[in-house]
């Protein structure tokens, strides 16, 4: 069983209108937990294991995230720091 990376973090970018209506997003979680093909030893009877790194398996996990409305960067959504960028409006950059 992988968690999330203890300091993970994931920038995301949002239109103005996003953030101030709130919005549904994905993002991708680095994982990171022991590898259950070789019990975490990070060799197998075989020689070294050819799925993790001494042991430990990384990988990556999609989560649906809700933006409330009004979201600041640096929001803590789940176990991940979420930073936000803004784009600026659309009607001022034509
Ligand atoms: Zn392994």
């Amino acid at each position: 069983m992988l968690g999330v990376m203890s300091d993970e973090q994931v920038d995301l970018v949002l239109t103005l209108e996003e953030v101030m209506t709130g919005c549904t997003r994905e993002i991708t979680l680095r994982t990171e937990g022991p590898c259950y093909s070789c019990s975490g030893n990070g060799y197998t009877y075989d020689g070294e294991c050819g799925l993790c790194s001494g042991g430990i398996r990384y990988g990556t996990e999609t989560r649906r995230v809700e933006i409330p409305a009004g979201a600041e960067s640096g929001l803590l959504v789940g176990e991940a720091q979420v930073y936000l960028s803004i784009l600026p409006h659309r009607l001022f950059t034509r």
